[in-house]
């Protein structure tokens, strides 16, 4: 997977990063730094301090990415025999190169699984280097090399080095995007560890200074994400965050989301990602997947190539092979007896054999899994079995049925040369190495498998061009069309483009290669996106291999924290490795992933599901005077509904000088709340009682009322008990003034509790007195029960309307979001 133009301050290059930005050492999700893991177990010589004291056998199902890993750390293990069951008649799974002879040039590759490594993908680089296969900063991302961009049938220039197409509307698309990415999470190219605020400047000092305080302000602060997009989709999060006008040049539109949709990611824009879950965009940013991606010249092939030599040269102490791999051998069906995990195994010819293991790993996407039967009850089909027992638990199930796998498709072609080069076409034209658009096609991307010649491309041998990369719905409309039916079906869009590009790719097309993901047998999908609502269900799966009574451990990109990315399946390869060597008796090395990583450090279950406005630091809503506020000695109601961790001040109409009245709604920090008026020369004010839960960062009514002259205060629909202080007279103040109606703080310099922050909603301000039993009503119902005298409603739902009949909008200033 991989996106095409990264927001354009996130860790602009390497050499940037390097010197003054931030780039993560671990996943968000688990803080967990594995690269370090993996050299001190090359220090121990495994992962194990102890080998068990017998002899184990442990099976590894699934010969891809997590199930190699996972293999390979196992066979260094004493007294642990591995066999290792692939379906496919190869091993690499969704490492899938696909190679081309090129005469005496280095052969082709056509990378039909994954393609793009970030360099934040430690793990990986770990086996790399281990194996002394070298990566090459050369892939062709749209925007780092030239690209064009055809979008509804416009061709727009996208220059080398330029994070947008030129065009000044994805420009400002482009920049908003950035604005609204730094808002949530920071600038990682310049952290601000001063004064932080955002999750890279946490992450940066944690890194820096790692110490208990510090990763808890990393973990409160992805938390904070976690709790506010966990159930909307990309869709939702993004459109909704563009209304911000303090995030955007100016709220987007329809037509701004179509057009976003067209850019940003490598299969053809972000339009087929929109259904997912915001938490996996975010994600990915994030963890800094998107940054300088490298490409192997000997294609991904070469580590599942070292990894089965390493695998294959695994002996014991007497000479013995540690680890059978056995190719065409399709695991059926898994099940427990006794102390033992039997497997039934169908080979080639269909024949159907049983083992036994003392612990068995699952390293296939979820739908594998489910296909064996992890997901029925261990005694289905077996009446004389007296225990049940199943393999995983409940929770696991869930996650298993129901995790999201995207779609993808992939579509290669080799070319008799790299005719993009000036020097290998007629015209002598530097023509695009990169397509994207918003056709079937999508992305396009002429790639170079040919090692540098004196730190140029080497422009000799054949081309490889990837004309289509797809997602999602694209990926399942290429379904029932036939390679050939395809290339015609995407010439028309290259044409669109640049005919003559078009031309020489039609003319010099030799190899021809295609893949549809979801239809290939043994994995059926591409790689793991939440759908809004799966963050629990990705932590039981991810956690799994933390319940210690189990010995079926799962592994694999789709039950990963990073599902698309080599760097997702890899290091659940390792969790697997420890989780089934300790069950079996070994004895793991220190600060491994069993004890590393804890599984309560986030809550990703669905909180309330309440769209609201989040107000931070300095951030606050205005609304201009308007007469209808004009209360004079009368009476009014002020309403909000609020989710907070500290004091601040809820509604506030009230300026430091004298003279003229106000009205102030605050939450104070020993959790009572105040509502004061004040007619410029005396105030008049109440307080609920100290103990009043409110500061506990859930969603609160908060009610206030001014009835002749007397105040009370609701909290959630419930009349408080309070304590009065000020002008002992009680005929009311005149609170007029002509002063902004302020959602968040309050222009009076005395109040000590000035600013709020939190989530704040449905505020609403009335010229009656709300009676005691309405304020309880609507609580319950949820509604208005009588619009008479309702003068100001704002939802800040997604927006600062106004639904009263004033209308009377708020306007935003400092750091506000609608969630
Ligand atoms: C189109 C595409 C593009 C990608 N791009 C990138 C990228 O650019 N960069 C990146 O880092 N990552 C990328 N990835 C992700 C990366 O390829 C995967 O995360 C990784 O390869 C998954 O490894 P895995 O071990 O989880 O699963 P798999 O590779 O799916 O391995 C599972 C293995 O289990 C076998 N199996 C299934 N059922 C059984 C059974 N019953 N018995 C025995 N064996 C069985 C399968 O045949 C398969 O070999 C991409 C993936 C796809 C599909």
């Amino acid at each position: 997977m991989s996106f095409i133009s990264m927001p354009k301050n996130l860790r602009k290059n390497k050499a940037d990063a390097d010197s003054k930005g931030f780039v993560p050492k671990s996943m968000i999700d688990t803080l967990f730094d594995y690269k370090a893991f993996l050299d001190s177990s090359d220090s121990h010589g495994s992962i194990a301090l102890k080998a068990p004291e017998q002899q184990k056998s442990i099976a590894v199902i699934g010969g891809g990415a997590s199930g190699l890993v996972a293999a390979y750390e196992l066979s260094k293990i004493d007294n642990i025999n591995v066999t290792l069951f692939e379906a496919a008649d190869r091993l690499g799974g969704r490492m899938d190169s696909v190679y081309v002879e090129d005469g005496d040039l280095n052969q082709k590759v056509f990378e039909l699984g994954c393609m793009r490594f970030p360099p934040t993908s430690y793990t990986l680089y770990h086996y790399l280097n281990k194996f002394g296969l070298k990566a090459t900063p050369n892939f062709p991302d749209p925007g780092k090399v030239p690209t064009e961009l055809l979008y509804e049938n416009k061709v727009i220039p996208w220059h080398a080095g330029q994070p947008t197409p030129s065009d000044k509307d994805f420009q400002r698309i482009g920049d908003d995007f950035n604005n609204i990415i730094n808002f949530l999470l920071g600038d990682a190219s310049a952290p601000d560890i001063e004064n932080p605020s955002k999750l890279f400047d946490y992450w940066a000092i944690y890194q820096s200074d790692p110490s208990e305080q510090t990763k808890q302000k990393v973990v409160d602060a992805w938390q904070e994400i976690l709790t506010q997009y966990a159930e909307v989709t990309y869709f939702d999060a993004v459109f909704k965050l563009a209304q911000n006008r303090s995030l955007v040049t100016r709220p987007w539109t329809q037509e701004d989301m179509n057009k976003f949709g067209a850019l940003g990611v490598g299969a053809g824009g972000f339009g087929p990602l929109y259904g997912v879950d915001f938490v996996e965009i975010l994600r990915l940013f994030a963890n800094g997947w998107e940054d300088n991606q490298e490409l192997l010249l000997d294609g991904i092939g070469a580590l599942t190539q070292a990894f089965e030599f390493a695998l294959l040269g695994a002996k014991t102490a007497d000479g013995k092979p540690k680890v059978s791999i056995e190719l065409n051998a399709k695991v059926k069906n898994i099940s427990k007896s006794a102390d033992k995990y039997e497997l039934l195994v169908s080979n080639n010819g269909g024949r159907v054999v049983s083992s036994q293991f003392d612990s068995v790993i699952v390293a296939t996407t979820t739908r594998a899994m489910e296909y064996m039967g992890l997901t029925i009850a261990n005694d289905i089909g077996d009446q004389n079995c007296e225990e049940q027992q199943d393999l995983v638990s409940q929770g696991v199930k869930v996650a298993i049925r129901n995790l999201h796998l995207m779609n993808s498709s992939k579509f290669f072609v080799t070319t008799e040369r790299k005719f993009w080069y000036p020097e290998n076409n007629p015209q002598g034209k530097t023509l695009p190495f990169n397509i994207q658009t918003d056709e079937l096609m999508r992305g396009l991307y002429c790639l170079n498998y040919d090692k540098d010649v004196d730190g140029k491309p080497n422009t000799q041998g054949k081309g490889v061009v990837l004309i289509s990369y797809v997602w999602g719905d694209d990926s399942s409309k290429l379904l029932g069309l036939s390679p050939e039916e395809r290339f015609q079906q995407f010439l028309p869009a290259i044409y669109a483009v640049n005919a003559e590009f078009a031309e020489l790719l039609e003319k010099q097309t030799q190899k021809v290669s295609c893949i549809d993901w979801e239809s290939t047998p043994n994995i059926y999908g591409a790689f793991k996106l939440n759908y809004p609502g799966q963050e629990q269900s990705n932590k039981d799966a991810f956690f799994q291999y933390q319940q210690e009574h189990l010995g079926l451990v799962l592994a694999g990109d789709s039950i990963s924290w990073a599902g698309g990315w080599l760097e997702g399946a890899m290091p659940t390869g390792i969790n697997a490795a420890c989780a089934a060597a300790k069950y079996v008796g070994a004895q793991i090395i220190d600060n491994s992933p069993l004890t590393g990583i804890s599984k309560d450090m986030y809550d990703y279950s669905l909180g309330e599901n309440t769209a609201f406005c989040l107000l931070k630091d300095n951030g606050y809503l205005s609304a201009p005077s308007i007469s209808a506020y004009q209360f004079g000695q009368g009476d009014f109601s002020i309403e909000a509904t609020i989710s907070t961790s500290s004091s601040g001040t809820i509604v506030g109409n009230k300026s430091t000088a004298g003279g003229s009245g106000g009205y102030l709604l605050v939450i104070q920090p020993d959790g009572s709340i105040k509502f004061a008026t004040d007619n410029g020369q005396t105030y008049y004010q109440i307080e609920s009682a100290p103990s009043t839960v409110v500061i506990d960062n859930t969603w609160h009514s908060v009610v206030a009322v001014r009835k002749d002259g007397k105040l009370t205060l609701h909290l959630d629909g419930k009349l408080l008990e309070s304590t009065q202080s000020g002008a002992s007279d009680q005929s009311p103040l005149d609170v007029s003034n002509r002063l902004d109606v302020l959602i968040g703080s309050v222009q009076q310099a005395q109040e000590p509790y000035i600013h709020y922050t939190g989530g704040i909603t449905q505020v609403r301000l009335w010229r009656r007195a709300l009676s005691e039993q309405e304020v309880a009503s609507q609580y319950e119902q949820g509604t208005i029960i009588d619009k008479e005298g309702l003068v100001a409603h704002w939802p800040l739902a997604i927006n600062t309307d106004d639904i009263s009949e004033n209308e009377n909008n708020v306007s935003v200033n400092g750091d506000v979001s609608f969630i």
